[in-house]
């Protein structure tokens, strides 16, 4: 069983576009200045639409995690156990991505991380976090 991929839309197609070149996207509102992620058509703090979308560092820190150990289907059975967590990006937004290590015990609240893309389709890359050193 394959891995299940990201619904790409047209709010979304942008990023996705982005992450298979190996760059992260992230939305800024130039109304109000509302850095914002997931990708949305409208900004979330202000209503406004006018929204456009900025290079990020891909340089984060972990704000929480989870390491998954029962695999919630088929197509993530060969990956336990891994870790998901959320990360608190520098340029103010906030993803869930999955944590790249072979050393789970290594991963820690507050711990600097690197986004990485890892390939999983036909043009689709997943951002992944990796420990920094
Ligand atoms: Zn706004």
């Amino acid at each position: 069983m394959s891995r299940p991929l990201p619904p790409i839309d047209a709010d979304t197609r942008p990023f996705w576009t982005a992450a298979a070149a190996g760059e992260l996207l992230h939305q800024q509102c130039r109304s109000c200045g509302h850095t914002q992620f997931p990708p949305r058509r409208i900004c979330v703090a202000c209503g406004g639409d006018d929204v456009e979308w900025r290079r990020a560092s891909g340089e984060g820190r972990i704000h929480s995690f989870t390491v998954v150990h029962r695999a919630p289907t088929d197509a993530f059975r060969s990956k336990v156990p891994y870790a998901i967590a959320l990360v608190d990006m520098a340029e103010g937004f906030r993803m869930m991505m999955n944590v790249e290590t072979d050393d789970l015990s290594a991963l820690a609240i507050g711990a600097p991380i690197k986004v990485v893309f890892e390939p999983i389709g036909e043009g689709v890359a997943l951002p992944q976090a990796r420990l920094a050193r």
